[in-house]
């Protein structure tokens, strides 16, 4: 098997839908046919919720600590989970002591890299150093984000934040783009996406994940869109992702870096 691609999925924000992309573009590469490892790094534990894995044995707070092995749970039949607990929470503080303690996760995902085709890491609404271990883990880089007013000054806030990592912890992190979520079709959110566009060009994804009631009740239901309802938007959305996602990233001869563009 090939070697595993490594994303981070993230947003210093909450509610951007990086915990739902992560689900259901797992789920969406596994009816492409790929092998596909979810890593929940959030002390939140939502992803771990869905699947309904939150109070498991091994989970990635133990393994941190180095008390066993991490086991990924198969939850659905290709599609692996390596669970977080509420737990995690005290980990920043526990990490911030630890030797090597931007690599703790890299260094847990390593056998597993020969065994997947992707491995999906969701990572917690802040900077912390689980978020570092995060993107200090993964080769690309997703970032979720809501097509509001005043998101591209955070857009700025987090691609600072990931050149800093990139020159100091991962030169080999590339952002592979900006998935806008809970997509409307009015005229701010096109107009929203197009100064993405224009700011960060190459970088905003085609697809959009439309605002969908569905994602919300396949989440309350413990399912994935494609189990909820195969047919709805939020399922035809994450799939034309995941084909886009895939395109993306098998690209060859990838740029390094990002085209830069001012704007007055
Ligand atoms: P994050 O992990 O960034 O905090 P979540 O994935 O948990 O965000 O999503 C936040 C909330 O928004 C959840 O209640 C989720 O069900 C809902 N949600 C996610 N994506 C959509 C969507 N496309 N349309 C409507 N609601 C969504
Ligand atoms: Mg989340």
């Amino acid at each position: 098997m090939a070697k595993a691609k490594v994303i981070a999925i993230g947003n210093h924000k909450g509610g951007v839908a990086k915990t739902t992309t992560t689900a259901n573009l797992g789920a969406a590469l596994v009816k492409s046919g790929k092998k596909v490892l979810l890593v929940d790094l959030d002390p939140q534990a939502s992803l771990s919720t869905l699947f309904q894995k939150e109070i498991s044995e091994n989970n990635i707070y133990k393994a941190i600590k180095f008390e066993c092995e991490a086991v990924p749970y198969e939850v659905r039949d290709n599609l692996f989970l390596i669970p977080s607990t509420l737990d995690l929470i005290g980990a920043e503080s526990e990490l911030a002591d630890m030797l090597g303690r931007d690599t703790l996760v890299k260094d847990i995902l390593k056998p597993f890299i020969s065994k997947f085709d992707y491995i999906l890491i969701d990572t917690p609404p802040a900077l912390s150093l689980l978020t570092i271990n995060g993107l200090v883990a993964a080769d690309d880089m997703i970032i979720t984000f809501l097509p509001e007013p005043l998101v591209l000054a955070g857009m700025v806030k987090i691609l600072n934040t990931i050149d800093k990592i990139k020159s100091r912890l991962n030169p080999n992190l590339e952002i592979l783009g900006l998935l806008p979520t809970l997509y409307k079709n009015v005229n701010v959110h096109a107009d929203i996406l197009d100064a993405i566009e224009y700011k960060y060009p190459g970088l905003l994804f085609k697809s959009r994940i439309r605002n969908s009631i569905s994602l919300v009740n396949a989440q309350g239901d413990n399912q994935t869109i494609f189990e909820y309802d195969k047919d709805s938007n939020g399922a035809k959305d994450y799939y034309s992702f995941a084909s886009e996602f895939i395109e993306k990233e098998t690209q060859t001869g990838k740029p390094k870096g990002r085209k830069k563009k001012a704007v007055n």
